[in-house]
């Protein structure tokens, strides 16, 4: 405290307190007074410093939480400008780049994408008729109900005033967009109810496919458009292939597939059967069930013209199951009347995706028990290029279906290149090798060293080796030379209706 005081005349001071006269006395007064000025002004400035910091750190707060804000805007800003205001989706721009991005990805992977164009005829007559409200929401709903038809993975843009565009990625096939586009036509096509009005308006689709239309994105895009003029010439509610080889084609699947949605109503299946041959001991060791359809305008037709088309369609799942139910209820049938003893086993092609069905290993399991059948009497053929796709499911239901006691054989060996260590997963019982093997034995003669090896795999892994396809002698002493077990073709027997294999099995 005593130091605060200002020091100018100390001996004075020192000298003025023994003596205070009058003099003194104002000199202190006026001296205290001046300190406590001070003092206040000090305490004042430490107040005045304190409400400036407190003033200072809650202005920082309020600049961090500007600062936010502004970032926050400018993410809002930047989604803004990729997507269309109106309906939420990609925007022209955006749509081309996340075009590129995902061509580029296909070029990569081998993969096929189709480019779809959507165009809703007299969209600006509508517009004019019901006003703009009206046709906001028309188009609003429209992009919802194609979005419906998509997958999560695909892409969707609006182009134009009245043009979508919508990319699907993972396309197995070209005919894979037709689908997709028949559903979207489909769920368009459906009258819109926007306020007091009902309007129909439906849509025309335009299909580029990549790589086969274009490579380039640009020429894609045209392409597409391209496509979709063609479909706008053949009415409403059209769509088009850009390439008019896959217009044919598609249609001749259309009406494949018609003609065989009714031959399931009709009941036109049939069963034939070939014979699998011991080479060894020179016996029959089992019958694989072959569909046929009689269709009542082509006559007999084979699976190489159906089957893949059921499986796209979903059809197989009531092929394979009625295949199932009738070559049991056949193969029971031979039992009972003794043309079979329990040593023969029957064959069933199953597709990958039965394989998967819900309660397909309870349906396997009611057919046995509702024919009296063994789980051995039954064998599973599932081909080589479905294994290699195969998931855990699969693999699951795989191993059910061999704990049962069901035998799985692999079909088609060779074609799928599958490695020793994946064939190693599989609870597998048999490898039936390809025939084109088997085909140019005398010819190709790294055909003889796939076939040399395969048997040996066989020997190592403890499998049961079928060839397919042995049409003549040549091929029969070759396999056997090389010790495979088991045969198959045309050699023994083509494969046979029900009659034929009574006479066969009489001999
Ligand atoms: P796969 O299971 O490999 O059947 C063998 C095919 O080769 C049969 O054709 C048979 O007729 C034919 N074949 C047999 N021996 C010879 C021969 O010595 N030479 C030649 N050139 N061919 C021979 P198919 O009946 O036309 O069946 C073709 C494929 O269709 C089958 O191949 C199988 O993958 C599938 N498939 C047949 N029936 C069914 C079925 O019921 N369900 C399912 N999912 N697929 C089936
Ligand atoms: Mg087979
Ligand atoms: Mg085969």
């Amino acid at each position: 405290m005593v130091s605060r005081y200002p020091q100018k005349n100390t001996q004075s001071h020192h000298h003025c307190s023994q003596r205070l006269d009058g003099k003194d006395q104002e000199e202190l007064e006026a001296l205290l007074k001046y300190v406590s000025r001070i003092i206040q002004h000090g305490e004042a400035l430490d107040y005045h410093n304190h409400v400036l910091k407190n003033k200072l750190s809650s202005t920082s707060q309020t600049i961090e939480s500007l600062k936010k804000q502004l970032a926050n805007q400018q993410k809002k800003m930047s989604v803004l400008s990729l997507l269309d205001p109106l309906t939420n989706i990609l925007n022209n721009q955006a749509f081309k780049n996340a075009v590129a991005k995902r061509v580029a990805e296909a070029k990569r992977h081998n993969e096929y994408l189709s480019l779809l164009t959507i165009a809703i005829p007299h969209y600006k007559e509508i517009n004019v008729a019901y006003g703009q409200r009206v046709g906001n929401q028309l188009l609003k709903q429209f992009t919802e109900r194609i979005h419906s038809r998509i997958r999560q993975e695909d892409e969707i843009g609006r182009i134009s005033e009245n043009e979508f565009c919508v990319l699907l990625v993972n396309t197995h096939s070209a005919y894979d967009a037709g689908t997709i586009a028949e559903k979207i036509l489909t769920s368009v096509r459906m009258p819109f109810s926007t306020g007091k009005y009902r309007i129909q308006i439906g849509a025309n689709i335009g299909i580029a496919v990549f790589p086969i239309a274009a490579q380039r994105i640009d020429k894609l895009f045209r392409c597409s458009s391209g496509a979709l003029e063609q479909a706008k010439k053949s009415g409403e509610n059209q769509f088009k292939f850009y390439s008019e080889s896959i217009n044919k084609k598609y249609a001749e699947r259309m009406e494949t597939l018609q003609a065989l949605r009714h031959a399931k109503k009709e009941e036109h299946f049939y069963l034939v059967y070939q014979p699998q041959f011991d080479l060894i001991h020179h016996r029959l060791v089992g019958l694989e069930a072959l569909i046929r359809w009689q269709d009542p305008v082509y006559g007999i037709r084979y699976p190489e013209t159906f089957i893949s088309l059921a499986e796209d369609s979903g059809l197989i799942t009531y092929i394979d199951d009625w295949v199932l139910k009738e070559a049991c209820k056949q193969y029971a049938l031979w039992r009972s009347s003794g043309y079979l003893s329990n040593k023969e086993k029957i064959s069933v092609n199953i597709s990958p995706q039965q394989l998967t069905q819900n309660h397909f290993i309870q349906s396997i399991s009611n057919i046995l028990e509702a024919n009296k059948l063994q789980p051995e009497n039954l064998e599973l053929e599932l081909t080589e290029t479905s294994l290699l796709e195969q998931d855990e499911l699969s693999l699951h239901i795989m191993t059910k279906l061999n704990h049962l006691g069901i035998d799985i054989a692999i079909d088609d060996f060779g074609t799928g290149y599958s490695s020793l260590k994946r064939l190693q997963q599989f609870p597998i019982s048999t490898l039936k090798i390809d025939r084109c093997f088997i085909k140019d034995i005398d010819c190709e003669a790294h055909h003889k060293i796939i076939l040399n090896s395969i048997l040996q795999l066989g020997a190592d892994l403890d499998l049961k080796i079928v060839a397919e396809g042995v049409e003549n002698i040549e091929q029969l002493l070759f396999l056997k030379e090389k010790g495979c077990g088991f045969a198959q073709g045309f050699y023994f027997s083509k494969p046979l209706n029900q009659q034929e294999v009574e006479e066969l099995l009489r001999k």
